[in-house]
C-alpha cells in the first residue's frame, strides 16, 4: 500500500523569549521550546497511525504539523510525496485533509445553522454551487448519522455526540482522503464515545480513509490503530504495529502507560488499575540529558543519563532505549 503521509525527521521549535511567557516559566532564560524532536512515521492509504502519550508529549503539535497549520522548523512531512512545505502544493493538498477536533461544543459556530457549517468547506474550495451544495450537504448528514432536516438547526440544538457527528459531516465535505483526529472523543460521556468510534472505523472502510489518530486513552487507541507511537516529550519512543506493542511492550515507558490500564480481570478486584507512571513529566523547556525518560525509569543506568538512545529493531518495532539494545530490557 502507498504511503499517504510521511514524516521525515521531523521538529518543531516554539519561540519563549517574550516577557510573558519567561514569567511563566519562571525566567528560565531558554528561548525555544522544543515540542517535536525529529519525529519520523508513513501512514499507508486506508490504515490508521495513533499517537498516545501523556499530556504535553508533543501529540496535538504532530497532529497540527501533519495538516500544514505549523511549518516543521526542520524535517519534512509529504502528502503522496509532495511537501507540504512546497507553497505551490497547498492549496490542492489542503482539500485533501482535513482535522477532526477534540471539543464538538468549541469547533462549531454556534451562530452558523449545521446546513452552513457542512458547506462552508465546499464554498471554500469553490467544489460545488447553487442546489448541489444543499444536497452534497444533506448526503453529508445522513452519512454520519444525521438527518438531512437537520441541516435546518443550530448547534446549540444537538447533544455532544451529535455535534461530532456534525464536525466529521464537514471534515469529509471536501471529499479528503487524510484526516487528522486529535483527541476525538475525549469530550464525551463513554457511551456515547463507542459510536462515534465505529462511524469513523465504518467511514475509513467505505470511503478508503487514512487517518492520524491521537489519544491519550489507550483502549480507543487499541480500538482504532493499525500502528502506534508513543510519544514521551516530543519523541516517538516505540513505534510499530499495534497489536505487537500492546501484546509485548518494549519500551519502559509504554510497559508502565499500558500498566496504567484498568484490569478488569484483575485478582484485587474489578476495574483495578495498577501503578502507571510515577513522577512528574520534565519541562520542555530544560529536558533532562540523555534519555529524557532516565528520572522516571525503572531501568535507567549512567549511560542513559548521558547519551540519547537510538532506536533499536526488537521485532516488528522499533525502541529508543538503551536497555533494549543491551538485552536487559
Ligand atoms: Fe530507561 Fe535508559 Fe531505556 Fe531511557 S534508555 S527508557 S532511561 S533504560
Amino acid at each position: 500500500m502507498a504511503d499517504v503521509l510521511e514524516a521525515v525527521k521531523v521538529s518543531r521549535s516554539f519561540d519563549v523569549s517574550k516577557p510573558w511567557l519567561q514569567r511563566m516559566l519562571s525566567r528560565s532564560g531558554r528561548r525555544s521550546l522544543r515540542a517535536v524532536d525529529e519525529v519520523s512515521f508513513s501512514i499507508p492509504k486506508g490504515t490508521t497511525l495513533s499517537l498516545v502519550g501523556e499530556s504535553g508529549c508533543g501529540k496535538s503539535t504532530v497532529a497540527r504539523l501533519a495538516v500544514g497549520l505549523y511549518p516543521p522548523s526542520s524535517g519534512d512531512i509529504r502528502f503522496e510525496g509532495q511537501s507540504l512545505s512546497s507553497a505551490r502544493a497547498q492549496p490542492a493538498l489542503r482539500r485533501r485533509m482535513n482535522m477532526i477536533f477534540q471539543d464538538p461544543y468549541a469547533s462549531l459556530n454556534p451562530r452558523w445553522r449545521v446546513q452552513d457549517i457542512v458547506a462552508e468547506p465546499l464554498r471554500a474550495f469553490g467544489m460545488l454551487r447553487g442546489s448541489a451544495v444543499g444536497d452534497r450537504v444533506g448526503q453529508l448528514l445522513s452519512q454520519v448519522g444525521l438527518s438531512p432536516a437537520d441541516g435546518a438547526k443550530y448547534p446549540h440544538e444537538f447533544s455532544g455526540g451529535q455535534r461530532q457527528r456534525i464536525s466529521i459531516a464537514r471534515a469529509l465535505s471536501s471529499e479528503p482522503d487524510f484526516l487528522v483526529c486529535d483527541e476525538p472523543t475525549s469530550a464525551l460521556d463513554v457511551s456515547v464515545q463507542a459510536q462515534i468510534l465505529n462511524l469513523m472505523r465504518e467511514l475509513q472502510t467505505r470511503l478508503g480513509l487514512t487517518y492520524l489518530f491521537i489519544s491519550h486513552n489507550l483502549s480507543v487507541i487499541r480500538h482504532m490503530s493499525d500502528r502506534l507511537g508513543v510519544m514521551y516529550l516530543g519523541r516517538i519512543v516505540e513505534h510499530g504495529p499495534a497489536e505487537a506493542i500492546f501484546t509485548e511492550p518494549r519500551h519502559p515507558y509504554t510497559r508502565l502507560l499500558l500498566d496504567a490500564i484498568p484490569d478488569l480481570d484483575a485478582a484485587g478486584g474489578v476495574g483495578r488499575v495498577r501503578a502507571g507512571v510515577g513522577g512528574e513529566v520534565p519541562s520542555p523547556i530544560a529536558p533532562p540529558p540523555g534519555c529524557t525518560f532516565h528520572p522516571r525509569c525503572p531501568l535507567a543506568n549512567d549511560r542513559c543519563r548521558v547519551e540519547r538512545p537510538d532506536y533499536t529493531q526488537a521485532g516488528p518495532v522499533e525502541v529508543a532505549c538503551h536497555a533494549v539494545e543491551e538485552g536487559r530490557g
